[in-house]
């Protein structure tokens, strides 16, 4: 049997310097667990840019199809701000995000206890939070037809189409319900179904395909209200499946209810390949923070959660990803904290590479 595959595109800014701490996770699992992945590394964004004259290679683009997963670290800064559009670094990653059809957007909202007081909620509101936010990510508003600026008359009118086929809605909706299945058996679907003709087609799609899933429970809720109950009480929450647009608020909403940036790991995932397991995209939510690249301060744990979340979610290994967690979890209890994680009382804060080694300590301790 071959090992499975993994491409690695560290990108610019912090993305080198997070994904070094990832490779050496990497390599923890193979030697110290037997889980070798055949690793391959490339560039995309502005590296890409200096190298080839463009964001993302079509060698790259192909490697990307083969792969089991693709793991990015980040593109962008402001060496490239005055690119023409077509090959600003952020088109390599939309490119791979399009040509990969990867329509399913996983965004955890976690919080790890040790920082439950950097939230803006209340520390029992927030803590031990652990709920999953399935945002439909290419079709919708975003990318309906008619789309444009248009003139009616004597003034101008702004147009956008919210438009879902059923397939779209019953994809999206058959992968929050395979995750709840690995998690806690409880999806809510949210729409806004009071109001808009998509959103009474997307309740009727969702509660179809709950009959493929029985052992789920199903609940639906209109997008304000879901809104509203996230920030009152959201470990009410497991999974929700929601379309693009409100996937985009919420989805940000729930991941600011933990804290940092420096935290936050995402998912997206496309149609089953041929050997079963879904393409799939990881990345942290964060950009390349130019204003802190190059100086050993970037919080590596948002890339090195998105390497559990592949863990977990393209290679079947839910107790190794649970094991690289708990690792984490351990070194932030302990007290350890990169600059990002310092609250205003101060203290003295670890390096990247200091984050990576003690979660590599803490990762041997659980052998
Ligand atoms: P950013 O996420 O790069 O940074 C925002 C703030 O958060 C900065 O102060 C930064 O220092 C801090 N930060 C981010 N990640 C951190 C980490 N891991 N550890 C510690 N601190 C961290 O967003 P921005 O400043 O708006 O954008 C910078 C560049 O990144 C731009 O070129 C933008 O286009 C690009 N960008 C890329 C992506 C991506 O690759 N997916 C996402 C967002 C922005």
């Amino acid at each position: 049997m071959t090992n499975p595959s993994l491409l690695i595109l560290p990108g610019d800014g912090i993305g080198p310097e997070v994904m070094a701490e990832v490779r050496k996770i990497i390599d923890w699992f193979g030697a110290k667990r037997g889980l070798a992945f055949d690793v391959s590394e490339d560039l995309v964004g502005g590296a890409a840019y200096d190298a080839h004259g463009t964001p993302l290679h079509d060698d790259t683009m192909a490697r990307a199809q083969e792969v089991d997963a693709v793991l990015l670290g980040a593109v962008g800064g402001p060496k490239y701000d005055a690119l023409d559009f077509s090959v600003k670094p952020e088109r390599g990653l939309l490119r791979l995000r399009k040509e990969m059809d990867l329509f399913s957007n996983l965004r955890p909202a976690q919080c790890f206890d040790a920082l439950a007081d950097f939230s803006s909620l209340k520390k029992e509101v927030v803590a031990g939070l652990d709920i999953m936010i399935v945002r439909e990510l290419t079709s919708g508003v975003y990318f309906g037809e008619p789309r444009g600026i248009f003139r009616e008359g004597n003034e101008r009118v702004g147009i956008n189409t919210q438009r879902y086929t059923e397939s779209e809605i019953a994809r999206v909706a058959r992968s929050a319900f395979d995750l709840a299945m690995k998690r806690g058996k409880k999806l809510c679907s949210m729409e806004k179904a009071n109001v808009m003709e998509s959103g009474i087609l997307w309740r009727e799609v969702v509660t179809e395909v709950g009959r493929e899933y029985p052992e789920v429970e199903l609940s639906h809720m209109y997008a304000d209200a879901g809104a509203m109950q996230l920030t009152r009480w959201p470990k009410q929450f497991d999974v929700i499946v929601t379309d693009n647009l409100f996937g985009d608020l919420l989805s940000d909403l729930a991941a600011m209810l933990t804290g940092s940036l420096g935290m936050l790991p995402s998912a997206s995932l496309g149609a089953p390949m041929a050997n079963g397991r879904p393409k799939a995209l990881y990345e942290p939510v964060h950009g390349s923070a130019p204003d802190i690249a190059g100086h050993g301060k970037a919080n590596p744990i948002a890339c090195i959660l998105s390497f559990a979340m592949a863990l977990r979610y393209s290679f079947d290994l839910g107790e190794e990803a649970v094991r690289l967690e708990t690792a984490i979890e351990r070194v932030l209890a302990d007290g350890l904290r990169t600059a990002d994680l310092m609250g205003p009382e101060g203290g003295s804060p670890v390096s990247t590479s200091g984050m990576g080694d003690a979660i590599l300590a803490a990762l041997d301790d659980s052998l």
